[in-house]
């Protein structure tokens, strides 16, 4: 087994992925993002057989889920994987918010009292690799790279595995549950046929990658008027920068050619001016990504079940992605394992329905969040963008407030486990 690049780990399974086969597992986890790789740790920890299907070859995704939040690690911590991380994750001291040229918003994490207070930054393909390399080392783990699902296999009303092709032709997993955590546009999903709805991002954001110029590893937020750029440090030495504009401003902006965007990268953060001059030479040296918000009213079926932004696409505000990930494979390994040892189909699919209520209301607590904070970055008008510097000026003066608004987004899952923790 190897565990030290950033590619998934070779693993001695007894299954060939490459060839064509029908494999028989508990659970038939699809897709290795986030949220199927700590699924498939967490149900192999429990004792079940759990294949991971996913059809990209590698990890590699440079823009994206790279902000882990406090609840995310102590997630990861939980299953067992944090010390084999951390090493190479840039710890995130505070946030800032700037508005019109002025900090109005200043958040040392420092202040919050729980065990996992920091934000940790790291590229996506590494946390992949190092949760498969954990699961690699129990004996359920059947990890099946390149195998893309094309089908359900269906016998009386349940989903019972599924059909995949793969780099040796078409291949079955036969599982008393799949887990489909496909990401997004989830294929698993619109083949089980359950509804969402989609709602696109009212804003275009533009990623680009640049040298970090800060000493303080910060998330920054600066704001002028209805435009606004997230500044994220990362563990490379680079900032990703998401720059934001109304919507159909892009298209504007481009017409305008690169050096308008440099200009108005320089309006938010002029620290950056020297750096952005000398990478940003055409638009190839940014990224477009489209994003939107999914709500999907029912996350399961009998022998199906959905997890991580198949199941809730959230915005990227607040770095909130990953951490629902994490949480919904937390949630549903112990509940789905005690059903798959002890019960029938009846019991599995009360627990995959138990799963759906104890998961649902923090999602909603965090789109809803994420909904307040997009509307206070369309403020333009400047009485509108005065009460904005208000809001975040108010938010800066109380300690208390500050707990109050960030806690529910940081800190939610650390606190409901203390509460459950006290007699
Ligand atoms: C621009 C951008 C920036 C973001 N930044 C952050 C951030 O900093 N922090 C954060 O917390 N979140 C962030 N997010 C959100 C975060 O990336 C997602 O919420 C997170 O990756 C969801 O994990 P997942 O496992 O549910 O899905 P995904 O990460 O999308 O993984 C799904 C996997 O399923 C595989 N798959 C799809 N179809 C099939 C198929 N038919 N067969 C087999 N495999 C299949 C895909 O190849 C993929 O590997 C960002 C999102 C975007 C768009």
């Amino acid at each position: 087994m190897t565990g030290t690049g950033t590619g998934p780990p070779e693993v001695a399974t007894g299954v060939d992925a490459d060839a064509a086969a029908e494999v028989d597992a508990d659970v038939c986890v699809v897709g290795g993002g986030p949220a199927g790789a700590a699924l498939a740790l967490a149900l192999v920890r429990l004792g079940l057989r759990t294949a991971l299907l996913e059809r990209a070859p590698d990890g590699l995704r440079p823009f994206r889920g790279e902000s882990l939040s406090p609840d995310a690690v102590w997630h990861l911590d939980r299953l067992g994987v944090l010390d084999r991380l951390a090493p190479e994750a840039l710890t995130v001291r505070g946030l800032e918010v700037a508005d019109a040229g002025r900090t109005v918003l200043s958040v040392p994490f420092a202040d919050f009292p729980h065990a996992h207070r920091f934000p940790l930054e790291l590229p996506q393909p590494r946390l992949l690799a190092v949760l498969a390399e954990a699961a690699a080392e129990h004996p359920g783990f059947l990890p099946l790279p390149r195998w893309t699902v094309t089908g359900l296999l269906r016998e009386g009303g349940r989903t019972v595995g599924v059909r995949a092709a793969t780099p040796g032709g078409e291949g079955l997993v036969r599982a008393r549950l799949t887990a489909a955590a496909d990401g997004r546009h989830s294929p698993t999903r619109r083949l089980a046929g359950l509804p969402a709805a989609t709602t696109p991002l009212r804003r275009d954001v533009l990623w680009l990658r640049l040298p970090q110029v800060w000493s303080e590893p910060a998330y920054r937020i600066r704001i002028r008027g209805d435009r606004h750029a997230v500044l994220l440090p990362d563990s490379g030495g680079t900032v990703r920068v998401g720059f934001n504009l109304p919507k159909g401003g892009l298209r504007e902006l481009r017409a305008q050619g690169v050096a308008a965007l440099l200009e108005r990268l320089d309006q938010l953060a002029p620290e950056l001016s020297g750096v952005a001059g000398q990478q940003i030479g055409d638009w190839s040296d940014t990224a477009l990504l489209d994003i939107f918000s999914t709500v999907v009213p029912t996350w399961w079926q009998p022998g199906l079940v959905l997890l991580g932004d198949a199941a809730h696409t959230l915005s990227p505000v607040l770095g909130q992605g990953v951490h629902h990930a994490l949480a919904d494979a937390a949630a549903l390994a112990p509940l789905a394992a005690a059903a798959l040892h002890d019960g029938g189909p009846a019991a599995l699919d009360a627990a995959l329905a138990g799963y759906q209520r104890r998961r649902q209301p923090a999602v909603a607590r965090s789109r809803a969040l994420q909904a307040r904070q997009e509307r206070l970055f369309t403020w333009a008008s400047p009485p509108a963008a005065a009460l904005r510097r208000t809001v975040y000026r108010a938010l800066d003066a109380a300690a208390p407030l500050r707990r109050r608004v960030l806690e529910p987004v940081y800190f939610a899952d650390q606190l409901s486990a203390q509460e459950e923790d006290q007699p």
